[in-house]
């Protein structure tokens, strides 16, 4: 459905973007992965990749805190493949502490590049995008872009400015066939989910199964959502059906936010 489309998957080293990455191969589009991973891996993953889905991926180590590496990042797309028509902001990171005891640099660290790298990644596309009048772009949300939670204060506040951002960029770029969404996911069972089960069980003094118990209280469903439905909501907001959707939080959160 999307072959010779061209994609930035960023924070695709590991969970939800590693899934977006392979969802969106799997409908013939070209990856150009990003995230953290020891260069074995790296090139393990580049390589299965493009046996696994026929299509060409690439590798760029981007580091989303800073500005000047992402718009290479997006500069390398266009070298590589000839233009960015998909750009999925995924790359994230979390910290938990109240608000008074929250450390200034971790605030920093989750504002840069769970917000600002999505803002720097955007910029660098547009151009591009609205000279061929055509362009996908999903941020990776989260619940805490629509509601909140304790000890989340930068998590938080740069998940609710990630769906403003979204907003924004859609209603400016609707003319130019650019469609601009935010998928807002409750819990998905990934290594950053994982050290906060780990966290909660220690804090706690629980078993980590207790902690996961816990934790599922704010889905009604009482599981996790998995790495592949978010991959498969990516592709769909980037596939026709979906052509006229924009500027809309998507949720996928087993109904956390309905109560
Ligand atoms: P993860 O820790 O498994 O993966 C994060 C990815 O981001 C990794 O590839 C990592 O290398 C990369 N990354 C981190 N810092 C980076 C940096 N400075 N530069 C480049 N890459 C960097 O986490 P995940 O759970 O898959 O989270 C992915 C996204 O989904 C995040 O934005 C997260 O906030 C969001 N999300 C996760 C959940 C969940 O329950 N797991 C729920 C809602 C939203």
């Amino acid at each position: 459905m999307l072959k010779g489309k061209n994609a930035i998957v960023t924070g695709s080293t590991s969970g939800i973007g590693l899934a977006i990455a392979h969802s969106l191969a799997a409908e013939g589009c070209n990856i150009l992965l990003n995230g953290f991973a020891d260069k074995a891996a790296i090139d393990a993953l580049v390589k299965e990749l493009q046996q696994t889905y026929s299509v060409q991926v690439d590798y760029s180590p981007a580091d989303m805190s800073k500005a000047k590496d992402i718009a290479d990042m997006v500069g390398m797309c266009d070298r590589v493949f000839g233009s960015a028509d998909i750009l999925v902001n995924n790359a994230g990171i979390q910290f938990t502490a109240p608000v008074e005891q929250f450390p200034d640099d971790k605030w920093d660290a989750i504002i840069a590049i769970n917000l600002s790298a999505a803002f720097h990644a955007i910029k660098a596309a547009l151009p591009g995008m609205q000279k061929r009048n055509y362009g996908r772009i999903v941020n990776i949300a989260s619940v805490h872009g629509l509601v909140a939670s304790v000890n989340k204060a930068a998590y938080v506040a740069a998940k609710h400015g990630l769906v403003g951002l979204t907003k924004v960029v859609a209603i400016e770029n609707g003319e130019h066939d650019i469609t601009c969404n935010a998928i807002c996911p409750g819990w998905v069972h990934t290594p950053l989910v994982q050290k906060q089960i780990d966290d909660n069980a220690k804090a706690q003094g629980i078993s980590p199964e207790d902690a996961t118990r816990k934790m599922l209280e704010k889905q009604a469903m009482k599981r996790f959502n998995k790495p592949e439905q978010i991959g498969g909501l990516v592709v769909f907001l980037c596939s026709d059906t979906a052509a006229t959707m924009t500027g809309t939080p998507v949720i996928i959160d087993g109904g956390w936010t309905a109560e």
